[in-house]
């Protein structure tokens, strides 16, 4: 069975198989380390683990690169405000980050290479582009990519330029813009003290420091080679950010950049994308201390299909928890079974249905929506079937493998459901750090050895308290 996906570029259904060695190469775009990521993001990355475990699970070698954005102008702002370091500013946002992920069960991927670390690299392909002529000086001394240069640039999201008003001055271009006010982007933004304040780098074009989407360009290349199999993002990143990063790669290298372009859809709310700037977002950790678990948010990001629109609620993230809770109790039945099963009814016949009907959904465009009605058709079947006592314990075992084979992709089944932490327990452990904030040491106290009572230790983190099973 051959695994397909979405391309942005063709827009068609393309088979995924790495184009060169035995290796897929995949590069997503990752965060801009100057706030904690909100869960619109992690709609993002939890969809681009699917997309990871999906490829393994089908079989592939995978190696991928996820980017941390460290130097751009709010990294730069946010250090200046706080009168310190670009490094000390994004340290904090990049350990959270990863306890994020590990929270949303996110695999670590191969390379999580730093934009700081690869400035060379970009010097090096912008050189490339100066004296190819692609990109130009200004006066004050920043280097733009002339997009008239690049004969198929908007190709990706399928712009025709010749219709378009380009601002090719090279002025007022920021990193952001909408496809009705098309312009020449930064390479290198000249180094100005009053902007910047001690944060600059040395180049052969002066001080200054790269424009945002030269990052991606330099990492995926230098990392993964300068055409990969898979490149994935967000929808806003479609454009200008991966346009622009094809015509850096392309103008670069003369080579195809990408093979496939996939897109993730937007976490909404209210109808409105959900983002720093309207200020209508949730943090991982604030949906935490309201007394939700990772994986809970984990199955609510990734139940809906990634290219169509998710509106978050708070009801919606407890009907996610509904259907965990369904799935536990099904786990929780299989490994209650005793004995052979009495009947002679195709039990096995139903498991390799639901086996072969899962990778089928996988296999066209990540249809996770059908893979999950698979998952709940068979918990559905199953549990009639033990209620004729057709499941014994052989049944039982094929169907817990088949869930434990299943959550290689998904990451959030409940097979092990006496190790979740109770929602209840989530809250008192709100509870007590609201009370030991409040000096209340009685009830912190209290909770404590309530929640000790329970199994748990509180273990207190710089980002806060946490359950820690006794062992
Ligand atoms: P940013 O830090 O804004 O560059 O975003 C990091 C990643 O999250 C990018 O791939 C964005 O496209 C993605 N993203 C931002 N907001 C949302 C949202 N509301 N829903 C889904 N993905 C998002
Ligand atoms: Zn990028």
């Amino acid at each position: 069975m051959k695994l397909h996906l979405f391309n942005t570029e063709t827009r068609e259904l393309e088979e995924v198989r790495p184009h060169h060695g035995d290796t897929i190469r995949m590069y997503t775009c990752g965060p801009t380390i100057y706030n904690f990521a909100h869960i619109g993001n992690f709609r993002t990355y939890v969809f681009e683990d699917l997309l990871r475990r999906t490829i393994r699970f089908f079989g592939f070698k995978l190696e991928q690169a996820m980017n941390l954005t460290d130097v751009d102008d709010k990294t730069i702002r946010g250090a200046i405000q706080n009168k310190i370091s670009l490094k000390e500013f994004t340290e904090p946002f990049k350990i959270a980050f990863f306890e994020d992920l590990k929270t949303l069960h996110i695999q670590p991927v191969e390379y999580y290479p730093a934009a700081t670390d690869y400035i060379p690299q970009m010097i090096e392909m912008i050189e490339e582009l100066l004296k190819k002529g692609i990109a130009y000086r200004t006066k004050d001394g920043s280097i733009y990519y002339s997009i008239r240069k690049f004969p198929t640039y908007g190709k990706l999201s399928h712009l025709c330029i010749d219709d378009l008003k380009i601002n090719a001055s090279g002025e007022n271009a920021a990193d952001e813009y909408e496809k009705d006010n098309i312009s020449d982007f930064t390479l290198w933004k000249a180094y100005d003290p009053n902007r910047d304040g001690n944060i600059f780098w040395e180049s052969p074009f002066g001080k200054g420091r790269p424009g945002w989407h030269i990052e991606c360009s330099a990492m995926s290349m230098s990392l993964l080679g300068e055409t990969i199999d898979i490149h994935c993002g967000g929808v806003d990143n479609m454009f200008p950010h991966h346009e622009n990063e094809i015509a850096q790669s392309e103008g670069y290298s003369g080579k195809r950049f990408v093979y496939q372009w996939v897109h993730v859809e937007h976490l909404l709310v209210d109808h409105k994308k959900m983002s720093k700037s309207l200020g209508n977002f949730y943090t991982l950790r604030d949906l935490l201390n309201q007394g939700f678990t990772g994986t809970e948010v984990r199955y609510l990001l990734l139940s809906t299909h990634y290219r169509t629109q998710l509106n978050f609620s708070l009801p919606s993230l407890l009907a996610a928890r509904a259907s965990l809770k369904r799935i536990g109790d099904f786990v929780i039945r299989l490994r209650s079974i005793e004995g052979e099963s009495t009947k002679h009814i195709h039990v096995f016949d139903r498991i390799q249905k639901a086996e072969k009907e899962f990778k089928e959904a996988l296999s066209q465009d990540i249809n996770i929506s059908e893979a999950l009605a698979v998952l709940f058709d068979l918990i559905r079947d199953i549990h009639t079937l033990c209620d004729e006592k057709a499941v014994g314990i052989r049944e039982a075992r094929a169907i817990l493998e088949l869930l434990t084979h299943w959550d290689q992709v998904l990451a959030v089944l409940p097979l092990h459901p006496e190790e979740e932490i109770a929602p209840d327990l989530t809250e008192k452990l709100r509870k007590r750090e609201g009370a030991r904030k409040a000096k209340n040491f009685l009830l912190s106290d209290q909770l404590r050895d309530e929640i000790l009572q329970r199994g748990y230790l509180i273990e207190d983190t710089p980002q806060g308290a946490r359950l820690k099973r006794k062992s």
